[in-house]
């Protein structure tokens, strides 16, 4: 499907899981279209006086079940298409966990590596000056993506509480801790992963001993590689944007995780501990029994899906996988833990951040890991369960799983007349 939008991928999968339930139509045709997406163009001044712009978005795909809840992205190739994407997964994803949020989204078009981090600060403050009415704590509640951080959570929060004049720290999560943000929202997403792959390790026939590629080694990436190291598993393969590393006995962590914090690509550590050169592009295809995506969309096609080896697939990133790759996978007997289900940890914890900060309590790190290990395995179990009672992927359990919530929620709302932009 080549001239199809990312939307029009994703809503696929909401066709695929609406055979599958009995639910009226007119809430599935509610759940095609964001409510509200709005643009602005972002002017900031350069370190050297020049001025520069750069588009903007900010989506509330769907409130029915509480405030909007979606990261920004910094990302040179961001569009609306792809925002509006990834608010409807947030929709869904927060379904999932049940968590009392709908889904957003925002981004900026940039590419944030080309800014020192006086612009990338005043990019950030730029941003919240655009969207401070879209965004609240019971609104729309943003929170990090790809290439946003703790550190430009905190210039948001920042700069919302001068904009409407107190401290409103609810506002957006992922927050530095000093700010209001919470203990383990830093490798939430990952964990998350972590917890559901071991609580299906039995019924997914895993080996205790994992051979694990990982795509991308960003926040995600790096986090699911070291817990699953520090259980036991070996992690034979890791990229990055700039390029790809693979060791049969092991990758070293350290030293992967050391070049990262100085700004160099994994690719700088061929040729010490073992680390041999590889192909990103061959990442997909490397002998192993897990395959963690934890960079962007699409990196797993219909032109790659049949190189894929392992025989369990952890999406992290959201939307890794094309439906035409989906089919594929499904064929060869390759079972995909689905992204909204996943990678859903981070926002899982993003919302324990939002708790504490309106209760003004704050939990111990042995609390927030035990409130999101017992929930991704009370809704891993459930779409388990979903998928053998129908005979169906585990995405589209995921998808059944959240449709029946929003469903319900959309119903008690009322389905007389829907707003949509
Ligand atoms: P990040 O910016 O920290 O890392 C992204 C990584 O992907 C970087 O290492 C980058 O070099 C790599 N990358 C980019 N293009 C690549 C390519 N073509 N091949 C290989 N690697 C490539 O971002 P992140 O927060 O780790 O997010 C990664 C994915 O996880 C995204 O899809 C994001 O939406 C998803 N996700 C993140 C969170 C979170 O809490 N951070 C939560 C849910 C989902």
């Amino acid at each position: 499907m080549p001239e199809d939008s990312l939307l029009d991928h994703a809503l696929v999968r909401l066709d695929e899981a609406a055979a599958h339930v009995s639910i009226d139509p007119d809430v599935i045709e509610k759940l095609k279209y964001a409510r509200e997406t709005t643009k602005a163009r972002l002017m900031i001044r350069m370190d050297d006086g020049s001025r520069k712009s750069f588009l903007a978005w900010r989506c509330r795909y769907d409130d029915t079940r509480g405030p909007t809840k979606g990261g920004i992205r910094f990302h040179p190739d961001s569009t609306i298409d792809e925002v509006e994407t990834l608010a409807f997964w947030m929709t869904f994803k927060c379904a999932v966990m049940n968590l009392p949020y709908g889904g957003g989204k925002g981004a900026v078009q940039v590419d944030p590596r080309k800014l020192s981090k006086a612009e990338l600060e005043r990019l950030s403050r730029a941003y919240i000056q655009a969207f401070a009415r879209i965004i609240g704590p019971d609104r729309d509640i943003p929170a990090p993506d790809v290439y946003t951080n703790s550190m430009i959570m905190g210039w948001m929060a920042d700069e919302y509480a001068q904009i409407v004049g107190q401290a409103e720290p609810a506002v957006i999560t992922g927050k530095p801790i000093a700010l209001g943000g919470s203990l383990g929202r830093g490798d939430a997403t990952a964990r998350g992963g972590y917890y559901l792959v071991r609580h299906l390790a039995e019924e997914l026939g895993l080996s205790r001993t994992l051979r694990v590629a990982v795509q991308g080694f960003g926040n995600a990436g790096q986090h699911i590689a070291s817990l699953l190291a520090a259980d036991g598993h070996k992690i034979v393969a890791v990229s990055d944007s700039a390029g790809a590393v693979k060791s049969d006995a092991g990758l070293n962590i350290e030293m992967l995780l050391d070049a990262k914090s100085k700004g160099r690509s994994v690719e700088t550590t061929v040729g010490q501990d073992g680390h041999e050169a590889l192909s990103p592009d061959a990442l997909v295809g490397v002998t192993c029994d897990l395959l963690v995506p934890a960079a962007l969309e699409n990196m797993i096609d219909e032109k790659n899906a049949a190189s894929v080896k392992a025989k369990l697939v952890l999406e992290l990133a959201n939307g890794p996988v094309t439906p035409e790759a989906d089919a594929i996978l499904a064929s060869n007997g390759v079972v995909v833990l689905p992204d909204i289900l996943a990678n859903a940890g981070g926002v899982t914890v993003s919302y324990f951040e939002w708790v504490q900060n309106r209760q003004g309590y704050y939990w111990p790190l042995e609390e927030i890991h035990e409130r999101l290990r017992a929930i991704m395995e009370r809704e891993g179990r459930a779409i388990w369960n979903i998928s053998r009672v129908k005979d169906v992927t585990m995405r589209t359990a995921a998808y059944v799983h959240a449709l029946g919530r929003l469903a319900e929620a959309i119903e008690a709302h009322g389905t007389q007349s829907f707003f949509v932009s």
